[in-house]
């Protein structure tokens, strides 16, 4: 059987400070080399100082997928000498001698599948390096310390998947977990790495690292099973090893002989010591934490009688969530809810469309208002959504600018009606042996008002005329 585990790296990305620090956990825009001091460049004498909010960042992460929080944690040096880690070991958790890592023994349900989670770490990122061209041929290698010491959570699954889809869904559960825990961004680049373990039937495990995006490791995921599943039909052994996904080919290549825990020389790290969590503390944390995903997804469906497929698009999005949340009361919950996922989603599909949008949740709720009082037509209120989207302006702006409004006035309607009968004589001849010849003159009206016309008083003021 296929077994797949996954090591999933989260940047803790709205917090302050560095895990150990009080350098910037935002390091994005700092020129290189700029947002270090003594304790995340490593240099002696300098001791570290534990973020107490990662903490309990990780603490919140810990109990959404359901793990066990320790009465104490500790911290462990993970050593291994790489340029990009100033100390030679980076400072981790590790449960050597029983669980002392923000959070073990987790699970959490895929489509009816139990995925067991084994532990949850807090950890500091390393540095980044930047190659001068390609990785291989480069003969010079730059080091950026801006990131060293920045707060990660590792999340370790147990070998629980069993093909690439699984992982997918996994992945995406876990994204949208994370941004509605408010703890991640997971559009900033760099901010969810994952890296896997595969192995097949009568093969050694095989690591895949340096996959930088979710979407190739269901790739990288795909291509190794069938690599290590062509060398076990040709009775070739699958070695144990760690291999690299090579994110231009979209192949892995051999990395290195696959280091052992052992190798790591994991020891407990004496200049941190250990904390005591209050459970007083850690239920206070629980309290606070924000609706679950399928809770949400539950009470759409139950309280506003929103359709599930409709309800689950909007839940997992906390962007579009909170927005709904703001906009919506008891009465116009399943229209707004119609016009985020059916309309908003699909004019602001991008991060950076996202970010400079301009509507309100206010916006919302006056669309709602005019579309439910028969006001607008559907079609006019997704024409003024457009414009809102774009420019902020007030909807009634928008309506009287754009001329979107309903021509409910009954006069001029009249009019235009008088104008339709005189122009459709045949039509008109037929009515009486043909009712719903009269549906057509409804059509003739809508089409002279460009869609405008309110289609109940059309219709309600043909019949005065004709039937009557
Ligand atoms: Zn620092
Ligand atoms: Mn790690």
């Amino acid at each position: 059987m296929t077994k797949i585990g996954l090591e999933i790296h989260c940047q803790l990305t709205k917090l302050e400070s560095k895990l150990f620090c009080p350098c910037k956990a935002d390091y994005r825009e700092f020129e290189p080399n700029t947002n270090i001091c003594p304790i995340c460049i490593g240099l002696p004498g300098s001791l570290p100082r534990l973020n107490k909010k990662a903490l309990e960042k990780g603490t919140v992460i810990s109990l959404a997928l359901n793990c066990k929080i320790p009465e104490k944690i500790s911290f462990y040096r993970k050593n291994y000498f790489y340029p990009d880690l100033p100390k030679n070991y980076q400072i981790t958790q590790f449960d050597a001698y029983g669980p002392t890592s923000i959070g073990s023994n987790g699970k959490i349900s895929i489509e009816g599948k139990e995925i067991r989670i084994r532990r949850i770490q807090l950890e500091e990122d390393p540095g980044r390096l930047i190659y001068e061209g390609s990785s291989e041929k480069t003969q010079i290698t730059l080091v950026d310390y801006n990131r060293a010491g920045t707060p990660l959570v590792e999340i370790v699954t147990e070998p629980d998947f069993e093909n690439p889809k699984q992982v997918r869904i996994f992945l995406n559960i876990l994204v949208d977990l994370l941004e509605n825990l408010g703890v991640s961004e997971p559009a900033l680049e760099g901010a969810l790495r994952a890296d896997g373990n595969v192995s097949i039937e009568g093969g050694n495990k095989v690591e895949i690292k340096n996959v930088t995006s979710f979407h190739d490791l269901e790739k990288a995921v795909h291509f190794e099973i069938t690599r290590q599943q062509s060398l076990v039909d040709r009775g070739i052994p699958v070695e144990l090893e760690t291999r690299q996904w090579d994110d231009r080919r979209k192949i892995t290549v051999s990395a290195r002989s696959k280091e052992e825990e052992q190798d790591y020389r994991y020891f407990l790290e004496g200049d941190i010591p250990w904390v005591t969590l209050d459970p007083q503390h850690i239920q206070g944390l629980k309290n606070k934490m924000p609706e679950s995903i399928s809770s949400k997804r539950d009470r759409y469906v139950t309280q506003y009688n929103i359709t599930e497929q409709v309800a689950d698009v909007l839940s997992s999005d906390k962007f579009y969530s909170d927005l709904f949340e703001q906009a919506h009361n008891e009465t116009n919950a399943k229209e707004i809810a119609n016009i985020i996922t059916t309309d908003l989603m699909g004019f602001v599909d991008t991060n950076e469309k996202r970010q400079k949008l301009k509507l309100n949740p206010q916006h919302l709720t006056d669309l709602a208002n005019v579309i439910m009082t028969n006001k607008i037509t559907r079609s006019s209120a997704k024409i003024a959504l457009q414009e809102i989207v774009n420019t902020g302006k007030s909807l009634s702006d928008v309506i009287s600018e754009l001329d979107l409004g309903h021509v409910s006035d009954e006069s001029a309607l009249s009019e235009i009606i008088n104008q339709v009968i005189k122009e459709h004589g045949n039509a008109v001849n037929e009515i009486k042996e043909k009712p719903e010849t009269i549906n057509f003159l409804v059509g003739k009206v809508m089409q002279k008002t460009k869609g405008k016309a309110d289609p109940t008083l059309t219709l309600e003021l043909l019949k005065k005329k004709l039937i009557s």
